[in-house]
């Protein structure tokens, strides 16, 4: 009879809008004890918006112009923020002369002659220049991704940026509580800001300022402690990730390379979905037995 359960379960798993690409995988799902989303784009909308633009040195509307002209350049839902609002400013981007990505730490281009670096407090930290802490602290607990933009190395500005927490991101958690599962948060972006969104959704465990290599690394570590881990993400940078799961769980929306390294993807941007996708998995295996 199993053949038959099979099917149905697989034609029920579309109509909940659950594409499996891997059925063993799909099926281990049912023993899993941990699932690990990646923020931005996951449990997030990946929609940021300029919230304050802190001048150091220069004018306003030239700096937020070369750093929208280097972030022409990426797909970052931050880079995408940032362009969009000199467009709504009607500020006229350049093409920089030369461009190239610091995996994971922002971007740098050639505009005017200048270097343009718009990077992470992270890399900040990393090359010790000087910063406002205490402006940065305010912002960050506030939950917003703060950027900084360098100008010939020298910082020019501080750009904070807010996202929007998916309203059935919350909703997904507290039910895979309820289903004895951890909801935990992998994301590079910054302590606090991942802090403060992990408190809003009531996630059980946050990693933050993980750098795109790592997140294959973290999720083998909780594979060590014994538990058996879901990964859902969305983007180029969570495909290892996702490889390395017992249960990779693509968002629709996402990259192809995500989409190709999952075993499940999941038709909406959904998270919720993720706890259809569980439930569906446990009660497949029941009715085979
Ligand atoms: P996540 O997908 O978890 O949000 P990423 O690994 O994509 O994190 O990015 C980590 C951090 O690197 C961001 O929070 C930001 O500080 C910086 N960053 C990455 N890409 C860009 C970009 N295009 N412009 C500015 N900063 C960036
Ligand atoms: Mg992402």
């Amino acid at each position: 009879a199993a053949p038959l359960v099979t099917a149905v379960s697989t034609s029920l798993s579309a109509k909940k809008g659950l594409l499996i690409r891997n059925r063993t995988n799909f099926e281990e799902g049912r023993h899993v004890d941990a699932v690990v989303f990646d923020k931005t784009g996951t449990l997030t909308k990946g929609e940021f918006a300029i919230t304050d633009f802190i001048s150091v040195n220069g004018e306003r509307n030239e700096l937020l112009r070369l750093a929208a002209s280097v972030e022409a350049e990426s797909a970052h839902p931050i880079a995408q923020g940032i362009v969009r609002a000199a467009e709504e400013e009607q500020i006229t981007i350049a093409s920089p002369s030369s461009f190239s990505s610091l995996t994971g730490q922002g971007l740098e281009g050639t505009v005017d002659g200048k270097n343009v670096k718009v990077v992470s407090p992270g890399y900040i930290k990393e090359k010790q220049i000087s910063m406002d802490e205490k402006t940065f602290s305010g912002l960050s607990d506030q939950g917003k991704t703060v950027v900084f933009l360098l100008v010939d190395e020298e910082p020019a500005a501080m750009i904070a940026l807010a996202d929007q927490v998916r309203e059935s991101s919350k909703q997904a958690v507290a039910e895979l509580q309820k289903m004895g599962v951890q909801s935990i948060m992998l994301t590079g972006d910054n302590q606090k800001v991942a802090s403060w969104i992990g408190g809003q959704i009531g996630l059980d465990q946050v990693f933050a300022e993980v750098l795109p290599h790592e997140k294959a690394e973290k999720i083998k570590e909780l594979q060590k402690d014994g538990l058996k881990v879901a990964m859902t993400g969305d983007g180029v940078n969570d495909a290892p990730a996702l490889a390395n799961a017992d249960l990779g769980i693509a968002i629709g929306a996402g990259t192809d390379v995500a989409v190709e390294s999952a075993d499940v993807i999941l038709v909406k941007s959904d998270p919720h979905d993720v706890v259809a996708l569980l439930k569906l998995s446990r009660s497949t295996y029941r009715k085979m037995i």
